[in-house]
Parts: C-alpha cells; structure tokens; sequence
C-alpha cells in the first residue's frame, strides 16, 4: 500500500469520498445478502483502515452504525435489533446479532440512520 506523505485536507476529502463508498457498499452487501456478511465485514474492515491511518473523525452517527467487535454494519431488521428502553432517561439499545454485542445510547431525537443521509457525513457538528 503507498503512503502518501503530504496529508493535507485535500487528501482527507478523497479519504471521506472512498469511505462513503465504501459504507454504501457494506450496506448494499447486507441488504443483497444479509445471511452472508463477511463482505460486509470487509468494507467495514477497509474503511477502518482508512480512518486509523489517516486519523479523521467520524461523525457519532456514523460510528453508532457498526459493530465494535465483528465489524458489520448494524442495520436494523437485518443484522441488528433496535429497541428503546427506559421511561425517564431513554435509551437505545442496539444488539448486533452476528456477534450479539450490546450497544447502549442516550436517546437522541435527532439520530437518523447515518445511510439515508450521507450528507451528515462530511458536517463536523457533534450530536448533543
Ligand atoms: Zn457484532
């Protein structure tokens, strides 16, 4: 793999370009063939990669949509549960049933499905 030694922004936005690809491909791997998910693990894998080595920041909603452990995208319905819990402080929980890892989130109203809105992914604003 080369190493490109001037990192400049313009390198970064290349970098978000290839990681939206890749996260719609991981995404369309699963809904093609949710029974089967190792190609989504790779491209979730890659864009891992790509993130660690060229240190960007990904947006909250973006990292709530994998699982830490095994790397799949967590899709609800397909690969993940989603429920809400709690009455006065609500929070999602969101199980991954490849590995059955348990996620858990203060509820936040304006949490969207990072997919459907893939403009989200190049605003820097955190999710209060
Ligand atoms: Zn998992």
């Amino acid at each position: 793999m080369g190493k490109s030694k001037d990192d400049g922004h313009v390198v970064n936005k290349d970098a978000y370009q290839r990681i939206n690809f890749l996260y719609q491909a991981a995404y369309q791997s699963l809904n093609r063939s949710p029974a089967d998910l190792n190609l989504c693990k790779f491209y979730v894998n890659i864009m891992k990669t790509i993130t660690k080595r060229l240190v960007l920041r990904l947006h909250p909603d973006m990292k709530r949509n994998f699982c830490r452990k095994c790397c799949v995208l967590l899709v609800p319905g397909l690969s993940a549960t989603v429920r809400t819990k709690g009455k006065r402080e609500k929070h999602t929980v969101v199980t991954c049933l490849e590995c059955k890892t348990i996620k858990r989130y203060l509820w936040c109203e304006n949490h969207k499905l990072w997919v459907d809105h893939p403009e989200l992914w190049l605003k820097r604003d955190e999710c209060t």
